[in-house]
């Protein structure tokens, strides 16, 4: 499942080639049937909060996408490719197209629905108007286990699976710790590596959170089996320890952690 830095990159690229300009729009499948509404109008902008995107027509005209677990665009220059899959939501203007197949949701949202969504989204580690002092009232609350709260899009919108297990590595934190044995001073500088590390994933179109100096190879670009400190580096020895990486089902989605370095 794309993770916020992924999502944010789709709104930028997809704000750059046709935010401003008239496009054509069409669901060769059928699976987005309030497309035809939107065939000849203007995009005005394109908005990603956490996992969400947000495709304005007009006021009331707000296509909302969540990607899911299956959801993906493809991109490119016109002419447009010959129909293939299950292209539910296709978008063009004289210069570029977009496609996207397989998403949770491809609907049209009015400006309640999409402002309702807001207010049930908790802090955007990607968003400069964030403000994450609500989540942190909460996790200090909650006997819920950090690993858990981290995923929960309610309180941080955009975390997923990767920079979960990456960011309770980074702050030395079990998983399993609950939320409310998680100092202030912890959440912040959780809260600060999140600020920093998804911004450079939007970057690089990689997730890359381990320093060089714990890497294997120190030197040059990190190699794709040293990218991550836990994530799915389960039975590998940790790059820091060198105990075994262990791994578990949490809120149906796999955690990994060091037991050595991450403290419960
Ligand atoms: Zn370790």
């Amino acid at each position: 499942m794309p993770e916020g830095n992924e999502i944010h990159r789709f709104a930028e690229r997809h704000a750059a080639a046709f935010a401003g300009k008239r496009v054509h729009v069409d669901s060769p499948n059928g699976a987005f049937p309030d497309a035809e509404i939107l065939d000849g109008r203007t995009l005005k902008s394109v908005e990603a909060v956490g996992k969400h995107l947000g495709y304005r027509f007009g006021k009331d005209l707000i296509v909302h996408v969540h990607l899911g677990m299956y959801g993906d665009f493809w991109e490119g220059e016109m002419p447009l490719p010959p129909e293939k899959g299950a292209l539910r939501w296709r978008m063009w203007t004289k210069t570029d197209w977009m496609e996207l197949r397989g998403a949770t949701d491809c609907s049209i949202f009015d400006e309640a629905k999409w402002q309702a969504l807001l207010a049930r989204l908790g802090a955007d580690p990607l968003r400069g108007d964030a403000d994450p002092a609500p989540a942190f009232e909460i996790i200090a609350k909650r006997k819920t286990p950090i690993g858990l709260l981290l995923m929960d899009q309610t309180i941080f919108a955009g975390v997923g699976n990767i920079f979960r297990a990456e960011l309770l590595y980074r702050a030395r934190i079990h998983p399993e710790r609950p939320g409310k044995d998680v100092s202030r001073k912890e959440m912040e500088g959780i809260w600060k590596d999140a600020k920093k590390l998804m911004p450079a994933a939007m970057e690089d179109r990689r997730i890359v959170t381990t320093l060089p100096k714990d890497r294997p190879h120190k030197r040059g670009t990190a190699e794709d089996d040293e990218v991550h400190y836990v994530y799915r580096r389960h039975g590998k020895p940790c790059f820091v320890c060198g105990a075994t990486i262990k791994r578990e089902a949490m809120g149906g989605r796999t955690v990994y952690w060091c037991p050595d370095c991450q403290k419960s």
